[in-house]
C-alpha cells in the first residue's frame, strides 16, 4: 500500500481507501461485509470511509463491529452528515447545529470510538448559514471527536467559502470527496483548481464507475447475477446512469490499455485516478473480499502519459466534463 498526506495536513491515508455505502448492512450479509474489511486490513488499507446515512445508519454499525480490537492509531476513520436519518424528524438532516451535534454523537456510537479522524459534510446545505455549520464543525473539532473536517459534492466556490471560515475558526478543512473517474470527470475545471489552492486534497468516490469500468457489464447483455446492476435494494438504481451501451461499449475498448499495463479493468481504473496528484484516496467499494484484493494493486501504479491520452481517446464524449454538475449533486432545499 502507499500513503499520501490528506490535504496540506501532517496525516497520512491509504490510497486506496475501502468505503461501505450500498453494501454494509443492505446488499451484503454482514460475514461478508466483515471478510471484506479484514482482507481491506491484511491488504494494507488503514483508511475507511461511511457515512450515517449509508444503510440508515446500520453500515457505521456492521464498520464498527468488522474494527473492533483493531488498534485505533493505526486505522483513519472517516464519516460523514447532511442527509437524513433515523425516523426522518425534521431535524434529523442537514447541517444545522443540532443535526450535527446529534450526529456526530450517533456516528461515534455505531463506530464504537471515541473520535472520527475525518468529518466531512456530505452535501452543502442551502438553507443553514454557512457560519453555523463552520462553527459546528469547529466545536466538534475542539471537543476532540473529530480531528479534520472536510467536505463533499461542494462546488468550487462552496469550498473556498467554507475553507476561509474555518480558518478563521482555527480548524483544518483538508478534504473534499468528489465522484471521480474516468467517466466522471467534472472536478477537474474547477474544484481541482481551487482546492489545490487551498491545500485541500480529493477522496475520490465511485472510481471504477461502480463496477462498470472493471469491463464486467457487456453491451446487449444482461448484468451478471449479484452485481450492483441487479440490487433492487438500492445499487440499480444508482448505476443505471452508466448502464447504456454506448458507454459499455468504449469501456470494452480500454481492454487492451489494461492489458498493455498488466493490470485488471478494476485496477486500471483505479490507478487512472490516482494519476491526479490533488487525489489523496481512491474510495473504492466491494461486495466480497476478492474484489478487495484484486484492487489494492492498482496501489503505486504508473500510468504512462501516452496510455492517459488512448484512454481519452477511447472514452472520448461519454465521459463527462461538466463542471456545472457538481452543482447538481446538492439539492435546492433541504431533503425531509
Ligand atoms: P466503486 O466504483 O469502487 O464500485 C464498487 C463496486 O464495484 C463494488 O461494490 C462491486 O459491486 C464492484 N466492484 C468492485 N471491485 C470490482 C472488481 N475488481 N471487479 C468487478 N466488480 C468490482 O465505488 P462505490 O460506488 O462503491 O463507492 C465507493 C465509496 O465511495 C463508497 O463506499 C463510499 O464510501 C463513497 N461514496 C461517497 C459518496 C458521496 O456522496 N460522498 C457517494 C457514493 C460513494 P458488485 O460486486 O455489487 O457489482
Amino acid at each position: 500500500m502507499e500513503f499520501r498526506y490528506l490535504g496540506n495536513s501532517g496525516l497520512k491515508i491509504s490510497e486506496i481507501t475501502y468505503g461501505n455505502w450500498l453494501t454494509h448492512g443492505s446488499q451484503v450479509e454482514n460475514d461478508v461485509a466483515t471478510q471484506c474489511v479484514r482482507t481491506a486490513l491484511d491488504e494494507g488499507i488503514s483508511s475507511f470511509d461511511t457515512a450515517d446515512v449509508y444503510a440508515n445508519t446500520k453500515a457505521e454499525s456492521v464498520l464498527g463491529e468488522a474494527l473492533k480490537g483493531e488498534r485505533r492509531e493505526s486505522l483513519e476513520i472517516f464519516t460523514k452528515v447532511f442527509w437524513p436519518t433515523g425516523p426522518g424528524g425534521k431535524n434529523d438532516t442537514g447541517l444545522s447545529r443540532k443535526h450535527i451535534m446529534e450526529s456526530i454523537n450517533g456516528s461515534l456510537k455505531r463506530l464504537q470510538t471515541d473520535y472520527v479522524d475525518l468529518y466531512q459534510a456530505h452535501r452543502f446545505d442551502t438553507e443553514t448559514p454557512l457560519e453555523e455549520t463552520m462553527q459546528a464543525f469547529a466545536d466538534i473539532v475542539r471537543q476532540g471527536k473529530a480531528l479534520y473536517i472536510g467536505v463533499s459534492e461542494w462546488t468550487a466556490d462552496q469550498i473556498r467559502a467554507g475553507h476561509a471560515l474555518a480558518t478563521d475558526l482555527g480548524v483544518q478543512l483538508i478534504s473534499s470527496q468528489p465522484q471521480y473517474s474516468m467517466l466522471w470527470r467534472v472536478i477537474e475545471k474547477e474544484v481541482v483548481p481551487t482546492c489545490k489552492e487551498l491545500g485541500i486534497s480529493q477522496i475520490v468516490w465511485s472510481p471504477i464507475a461502480q463496477g462498470v469500468l472493471s469491463g464486467k457489464y457487456q453491451p446487449g447483455q444482461a448484468p451478471p447475477e449479484g452485481s450492483r446492476a441487479t440490487d433492487e435494494k438500492g445499487g440499480a438504481d444508482m448505476i443505471k446512469r452508466f448502464m447504456n451501451d454506448d458507454i459499455l461499449a468504449r469501456v470494452q475498448a480500454l481492454r487492451p490499455v489494461a492489458e498493455e499495463l498488466d493490470l485488471t479493468m478494476a485496477q486500471l481504473a483505479i490507478a487512472w485516478v490516482l494519476q491526479n496528484d490533488n487525489v489523496a484516496a481512491a474510495l473504492v467499494g466491494a461486495s466480497r473480499p476478492e474484489q478487495v484484493s484484486e484492487n489494492v494493486k492498482a496501489a503505486g501504479v504508473k500510468i504512462p502519459d501516452e496510455l492517459m491520452t488512448k484512454i481519452d481517446d477511447v472514452l472520448g464524449d461519454v465521459a463527462e466534463t461538466d463542471a456545472g454538475k457538481t452543482a447538481e449533486q446538492t439539492p435546492r432545499t433541504r431533503v425531509a
